[in-house]
């Protein structure tokens, strides 16, 4: 599982922060979307202005699972490799 943004894909990086209505701060996937301080539940939940594209989306569809081959996986089954012949001439 990771989470990024369902719209652009941007990853938050754990030291990133969201900032609450009560003016708390805090990494928002630590407590899926729970504000420590004063209780609000934040069912959506925005990507970064600056990095991402700042949209509001799901805060579930925040949260990916792991699909499709990762590296270590194709590097695990070389034979998944096709590598085409080179083209001579
Ligand atoms: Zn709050
Ligand atoms: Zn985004």
């Amino acid at each position: 599982m990771y989470i990024a943004c369902p719209r652009c894909d941007w990853r938050p990086a754990p030291s990133h922060v969201w900032r609450c209505s009560c003016g708390h701060t805090w990494h928002t996937f630590d407590t899926h979307g729970v504000c420590p301080a004063c209780g609000r539940a934040w069912t959506v939940t925005q990507c970064s202005p600056i990095i991402g594209c700042g949209a509001w989306s799901d805060h579930e569809e925040w949260y990916h699972d792991d699909e499709g081959l990762t590296v270590e996986a194709v590097l695990a089954n070389p034979q998944r490799i096709q590598v085409d012949s080179p083209v001579s001439g």
